[in-house]
This record gives C-alpha cells, structure tokens and sequence, in this order.
C-alpha cells in the first residue's frame, strides 16, 4: 500500500472533507452491517470513515426501480429509519445534518455529519406530499432518477421499460419547482440528457452532480460531456467524482458495458431479483473478474479536467462507495481518501484549491440551496 507523506496527511486533516454519495445505508438495513467496527467487506464504516478523514456523508436512500409502483416510498422510509437508529447507536460518532450549520457544529464537536438523500425520484411515487415529507425527515437532496426512467423523468440508461419522454413531463417540471421552493438540492447524477437540459431550464438554483465523471475521459452514458459540465458550472454546480472504474476509464467502460449485456449478468439479475444484497455480491464477483484494473490517479485526471474546463470551484468527491462493485487500484475504500489529497499536492494544487476540492465547494452549494 502507497504510504501518505506527513504534509498531505496534515492538510488532508485539517480540511472539511465532504463526500456526496455512498449506498451504505443499503448495507446496514436490518442491522446487516455494524458500522461501530472495521468491516472486512464492503467500503464505508465509522473506524475506516476516522482513518479516511472524511467528514461528511451524503448518504442515499437507493430505491431500486423493481419496487415500482408502489413500494418505493416506503423503501425510503425504512431507509431514514435506519439513518435514525444508526444516529441513536453512535451518538458519539454520528450526527444528523440538515444545514450548513449543523455541518459545521458536529464537525466542531469531531462527528461525522450524516445528510440523507434520496436515489431514485420514482421514491416518491409520483407524490410532491411523499416529497415534502422526505423533506420534513431531513432529505435535503435527491437524484430525480436511477438509471431507469420513471414517470416523470427519464435516467440515463439504455434499455427502459418506460419508454422515454425526451426529458422531463409537466408533473417532472412541477418536482423541480417544488425541490426548488422545500430547497432541498437537485441531483442531475443518472440523469439522461435531455433531463439535464430541462433541469436547468426549469431551476433558479445551483443542481449537482453528486457521483458524475467527465464523458471525454471515459465516454459512458452515467459521465457527463463538456456542454453539461460548463452549464452546471455557469448555475455554480458541483460535480462530485465518482470512483468506480467503468465511469473512469473508456477500457473499464467497455469492459462493464459487455458484462452487462452478458447471458450470466441477466441471469444474476433474474436470480437474486428479489434480494438486492444478493444481487450486489454476485455482480462484484463477476466484475472482479472482467473489469480492467485501474490506478487511482483516474479519478486526479478527472478533476484536473474539470478544472482545466471550468475552474477549481466546480469539482468535489462523490465516491459511491458501497454501491460500486469494483474499485480503483489504492482506493479500496474510504480510508485511502487521504491518498487523493496526496496526488493533487503531487500535481502541484494550491492548498488552498485542494480545500475547495475536498469539501468547500459543497459547502458553498449547500448553503446557497439549503439557505443559511
Ligand atoms: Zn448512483
């Protein structure tokens, strides 16, 4: 393992290191993982979170599309509940954020900070009330879709069994504007195309993208090609990279796109349909076998273009772990983060910028949206 220098340790300390998507809630449903101790599987729990020095978590309720109609909503809510008990179990680690200030309280008081989101806009089953009280229980962002199109928007995709509206409907347009008015965030990260551009068309406010790459570097339907990062940078967005190989590299991209169309992928898809977890083991193993490795600097390469395109204000860590199933060579989990710090001080990063990579951009979004 790549040893830190003391330097970038120090600086990476010292920083608010905010991260915008992990799935590790879904792990810990049912009191499956203890986030109290080192975990030998999976990314994310409070021991490697300390060593990680990351101090910020935006953590997804994910609804998969196979609980559409009607059993979305509440899938989210037993998602916030688990958020509770893991507060109510960990009070000395954990705290709930549902502001900017309460960010910078916890933090003070050496918490990590916990903010719910949503993944997955089908979660509130076609309902601004279901919204409004995600809302009330502290959701203050939310991905309009996942990969697949819901009723309203559609994801980025490429086989839907909802076929496409070019972007948002009316009742889409409608979410929008009440996302905007709860100001809870917009999160364009699976979003197809056409949805970005009615996003933008329909919000006042900043949107991010909490877990996105650039589409240059790796030309995959989840990244996003240079128009759309200069727009999202013109409304003062963030884009939050993502880890995972295939959104990384065109190799990797390639490689996860044919096993995903593989007769063995669709058959783990049809096996373990209703048991998600299930699910996710069998796809990492398989991955582990045909994804291409890849060096952690991808991810450096990514916001070194980002910065190049639209400057340093507009980039952030959007990790997704616990919901990737491979991960770059020297990131196996979030404890190796201080690792990106080192590689930007490597490449010559002003101090101050690597803050503003690190986590003050999205504090800046956090309070124009959230409010002070
Ligand atoms: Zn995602």
């Amino acid at each position: 393992m790549t040893t830190i220098p003391a330097h970038a340790l120090e600086l990476h300390r010292s920083a608010l290191v905010v991260d915008t998507h992990n799935d590790t809630l879904i792990w810990v449903l049912d009191g499956k993982r203890d986030l109290g101790i080192r975990n030998r599987e999976g990314h994310i729990d409070i021991p490697r979170l300390r060593e990680g020095g990351v101090k910020v978590l935006l953590c997804a309720c994910y609804t998969p599309a196979s609980l559409m109609p009607d059993r979305c909503a509440s899938r989210v809510l037993k998602l916030i509940d688990t958020m509770y008990r893991l507060l109510a179990r960990h009070p000395g680690d954990l705290t709930l954020a549902r502001t900017v200030g309460e960010i910078e309280q916890g933090v003070q008081k050496g918490k990590i900070a916990l903010v719910l989101t949503v993944e997955g806009g089908h979660g509130i089953e076609d309902d601004l009330g279901i919204l409004r009280m995600f809302h009330r229980l502290g959701v203050r962002s939310m991905t309009l879709t996942h990969f697949n199109n819901n009723n309203w928007a559609d994801g980025s995709g490429p086989h839907q069994t909802i076929p496409n509206h070019g972007g948002l409907t009316d009742f889409g347009r409608e979410v929008i504007r009440e996302m905007d008015r709860l100001r809870m965030i917009i999160d364009i990260s699976h979003a197809s195309e056409e949805t970005f551009w009615d996003v933008l068309d329909v919000s006042t406010r900043p949107v991010i993208a909490s877990h996105s790459n650039a589409y240059t570097l790796a030309p995959h339907h989840r990244n996003l090609k240079d128009d759309q990062i200069r727009a999202l940078a013109r409304r003062g967005g963030v884009i939050g990279i993502n880890y995972f190989p295939p959104f990384l590299s065109s190799q990797a991209s390639a490689a996860w796109e044919e096993m995903v169309e593989s007769e063995t992928y669709q058959q783990i898809q049809e096996e373990w349909a209703d048991d998600l977890l299930a699910r996710e083991r069998a796809v990492e193993q398989l991955a582990r076998a045909v994804i291409p490795p890849v060096p952690f600097s991808l991810i450096l390469d990514h916001i070194d273009y980002i910065v190049n395109l639209v400057g340093v204000e507009h980039v952030g860590l959007g990790s997704d772990f616990d919901g990737i199933s491979v991960t770059p060579q020297g990131l196996e989990d979030i404890s190796r983060v201080p690792l990106i710090t080192a590689g930007l001080l490597e490449r010559g990063y002003a101090e101050a910028d690597i803050r503003k990579i690190l986590g003050e951009n999205w504090l800046r979004v956090f309070r124009e949206v959230w409010g002070a």
